[in-house]
């Protein structure tokens, strides 16, 4: 059986399953509730922040793996998120450039 994230405590008991399948589990000790997740570590918005300034300065991945302490697989997955946004955005500017230049005309 897994420890408790919170406490570490060692008796943590089955407690259902959440909307994936997966097994969720609650602590006699404090209570709380959790599901053991190691694949699919959740990145807090502060850690994105700073892959995205260091995307920025053009730092290579690998180097955002070690410093943020992410896995390469996920920060490609979110590169990839990243660009496939991007244009998008520059579309949609273009189109509203041309409107304006239509009107003027
Ligand atoms: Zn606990």
């Amino acid at each position: 059986m897994p420890k408790c994230v919170q406490c570490g405590c060692q008796w943590v008991v089955k407690n259902g399953h959440i909307h994936n399948g997966r097994q969720r589990y609650l602590c006699p000790a404090c209570q709380r509730q959790f599901v053991l997740n190691p694949t699919h570590k959740t990145i807090d918005p502060q850690t994105k922040e700073t892959i995205d300034k260091l995307l920025r300065e053009k730092i290579s991945l690998r180097g955002i793996v070690r410093v943020c302490a992410v896995s390469l697989s996920w920060l490609l997955n979110y590169v990839n998120q990243k660009y496939n946004s991007t244009p998008k955005e520059v579309n949609v500017k273009k189109t509203q450039r041309l409107t304006v230049e239509c009107d003027e005309m």
